[in-house]
Order: structure tokens, then C-alpha cells, then sequence
């Protein structure tokens, strides 16, 4: 019994503290040509319970179960949520794999951080999501998707700081695409005239829940017209700033060179930084540059694009993201005008030539330990 007067430090998240309950009643393993993103969840789930005065709770992976919270709780009147993904990969010895786990560690603290959710130490959470990959382990030829959750629990209907909050973590079997394509998409070029996805001062560089249901809407209406995705447009020269969950890269001519160059706008407080997008932006420094690439993070306009794409000289116009690494886009429709990205369709060219499935190349060598590289974390590394 702590005696009057006794103050308690609130606890650090503490992994060695891990109490893991397996899943009684596993599901069936769902055939890799089966899985589609995001539709089947795994059968266990971490949870860690937070309180301001009390810190960070015993860690726990439980079986999938749904979470019982107060019909008050900030969460679902105000928004305080962010989130992660992250893949897991099985390497062909058979060793499980994390890719570049701090650079998602390190934004979920700041997506936290903004919307007034609690810290931890990366390490920590890591060493969790370690043993729960190790839990769900599989069979070769899967990889998983990690979804980490952080929402504010805490009741009552003043919009203050949470005093309450939960940290728990779901993920999705999706199959070895390892070495597939993605179909191309389109894109349907949106400004602020009728929505606008991110503003500077905003919280459009977090990955906080809020910013993604407004932008649903506009993209239903493209939908409807045939373009999967938004691109999202920002300030009165209607630059590029990204689409739907993804970064975007333009690779195209150099006016008056025989030379290329790789473009994605920078980080400016609206774009969310993508580990997809570092990943490809390192890659190409590291293996284009050396062919004579300019590769840049500027500004990129709607009129510069259609500039190009007159003169020809779009080579392919491609977004980055976890779930798919690249998605090539075959065309951007922007006001009457359809600009079309790249050569023929996008999606038969030879593999050799294209430059989307080149790059996706590479990051899978390094995603699957096919080359070994310090973005891929070895599971018994972390656990040791
Ligand atoms: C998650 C996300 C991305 C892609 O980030 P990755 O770390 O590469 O998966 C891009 N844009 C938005 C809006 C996102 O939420």
C-alpha cells in the first residue's frame, strides 16, 4: 500500500511487461490469392490502456475482440485519433521482418503529439509489435499489414486533453504481391474550389484520423466520373500535393536535355511524409542519380504537368504508400482537359523499361532481405 503523500511517477510503456492470451479458436489461413487489403483481420490484437495519473498499463496481445468505450469518450465526438501502417515480411530463411519500424514509431509520436495523445518510447512499442508478429506468424508467402491505434478515451464533453487514452494494434494477412503489379489508376485533379485536403498550420502531415473522412466525399463524386483517387491541388497555382493515401512522383523530361528527372513536392506542412516516399527518394539518389536523374522535391504545378505532357515529355506519373509501395497513374483528368501520364496505358510496358515496377524493385529486395540493408529490422534482433 503506497502511503499518503507517496507520488507516483506515471509509468513508461514497458514491453518486458507483455502478458500474451493466444486466440483459443484460430481462423483458417486464408489463401494469399484470396487476401484483398484491409478485409480480413488477424486473430490476435494488442492493447495498452493509458492514464494520465497511472502512465502506461500492462501490455497485452488478446485475442480480436471488439473494445467497449464510454459513449462520451473524446474519441468519437472530437477526433483525438491517429494512426499507423507497417508491413511485416517472412525473408526466404524464413525470418521475420519490420521495415524502417522508427520512421513510423517516430511519426506516430508526432501524429500523437498533435492531437494531444500520449508518448511513448519507440523501442518499447516496437519490441510489442515484434512479439506480436512473432504471435501471428505464418506461412511463406505472407506479409502483414500493421495497423497501430491511438485514441483518446476519456469521457465527459468539454474538448480538453485526454486523461485517458488507448494504444492497440490490429493487422491484415496480405498475401505475397511481392514482385506483382498494381493497375494503374486515375486520378481526378481536385483544388480548393472544391475541397481541400491540408493547409499550412493544419494537421494534413499527421496521420490523425480527422483529415481522411472530409476527403471521401470528393472522391465518391470522382468515382463516379471514373478516377479512383483525388489529387489534391493547394494554393492559386494549383500545385500537386498528393493523392488519396498517397505521395506522388513525377518522372519526366528535362526541357532541352536528352536527361530525366524524378519530382515529388517537398514536405511544406501538407503532404504527408511517406515512408514509401523517403524509401523512393533515397533509391533514386542511390541508384538514378548516377545515370544522369535529376531528382528533386519542388513544387510541381497542374500547368507544369500539362506543359509536359503536351511537349511528351511525361515519362510516368506514379504514388507511394505502404499497402501497394507504387501506383502508377495512367492519366489526370484537371477541369475538360484529360493529361495522360506516361507511355502506352502504363501498365504492359516491359518490365526492364518501366520505371514504377524498377523502384517497387528495389524496395521489395530490401523489404524481403533479398538484399540485406539496415531499413529491415530482424524480428529476433529486436526481441534479443
Ligand atoms: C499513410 C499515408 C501516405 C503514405 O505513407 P507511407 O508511410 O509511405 O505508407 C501518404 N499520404 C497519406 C495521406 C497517408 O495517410
Amino acid at each position: 500500500m503506497a502511503s499518503p503523500g507517496t507520488f507516483f511517477e506515471p509509468q513508461k510503456l514497458d514491453a518486458s511487461k507483455l502478458e500474451i492470451q493466444r486466440n483459443p479458436n484460430p481462423s483458417k489461413l486464408i489463401p494469399p490469392e484470396g487476401l484483398r487489403f484491409g478485409r480480413y483481420m488477424t486473430d490476435h490484437m494488442l492493447q495498452v490502456q493509458w492514464t494520465l495519473e497511472r502512465g502506461w498499463q500492462t501490455p497485452r496481445i488478446l485475442p480480436y475482440q471488439k473494445i467497449s468505450l464510454d459513449p462520451t469518450a473524446c474519441v468519437f465526438h472530437y477526433g483525438f485519433e491517429c494512426f499507423e501502417g507497417l508491413k511485416a515480411y517472412k525473408d526466404a530463411e524464413g525470418r521475420l521482418r519490420l521495415f524502417r519500424p522508427h520512421m513510423n514509431m517516430d511519426r506516430f509520436k508526432e501524429s500523437a503529439a498533435r492531437v494531444a495523445l500520449p508518448s511513448f518510447e519507440s523501442e518499447e512499442l516496437i519490441k510489442l509489435i515484434a512479439k506480436f508478429v512473432r504471435v501471428e506468424e505464418r506461412k511463406k508467402g505472407y506479409s502483414l499489414y500493421l495497423r497501430p491505434v491511438l485514441v483518446g478515451t476519456s469521457g465527459g464533453l468539454g474538448v480538453t486533453c485526454p486523461t485517458s487514452a488507448l494504444l492497440y494494434l490490429v493487422a491484415s494477412p496480405v498475401g505475397a504481391y511481392y514482385g506483382d503489379r498494381t493497375n494503374a489508376i486515375s486520378l481526378e485533379a481536385t483544388n480548393g474550389s472544391i475541397a481541400t485536403r491540408a493547409w499550412p498550420g493544419g494537421a494534413g502531415r499527421h496521420k490523425v484520423g480527422g483529415n481522411y473522412a472530409p476527403c471521401v466525399p470528393p472522391e465518391k463524386s470522382a468515382q463516379m466520373q471514373g478516377y479512383q483517387q483525388c489529387l489534391w491541388l493547394f494554393g492559386e497555382d494549383d500545385s500537386i500535393t498528393e493523392a488519396g493515401s498517397m505521395n506522388i512522383f513525377v518522372a519526366f523530361g528535362v526541357p532541352g536535355s536528352k536527361r530525366f528527372q524524378l519530382v515529388t513536392p517537398p514536405l511544406n506542412g501538407v503532404i504527408l511524409p511517406g515512408v514509401t516516399r523517403d524509401c523512393i527518394l533515397k533509391l533514386a539518389i542511390e541508384k538514378l542519380m548516377p545515370l544522369g536523374w535529376l531528382i528533386s522535391e519542388r513544387k510541381v504545378t497542374m500547368s507544369e504537368l500539362v506543359a509536359a505532357s503536351d511537349a511528351g515529355e511525361i515519362y510516368r506519373v506514379f504514388g507511394t504508400g505502404t499497402a501497394a509501395i507504387i501506383t502508377p497513374v495512367e492519366s489526370i483528368r484537371w477541369g475538360h482537359r484529360v493529361i495522360k501520364c506516361g507511355p502506352q496505358g502504363n501498365n504492359h510496358g516491359d518490365p526492364d523499361e518501366d520505371l514504377a515496377q524498377l523502384l517497387k524493385g528495389w524496395i521489395e529486395d530490401r523489404q524481403c532481405g533479398v538484399e540485406e540493408h539496415e531499413w529491415s529490422v530482424i524480428v529476433d534482433e529486436v526481441e534479443r
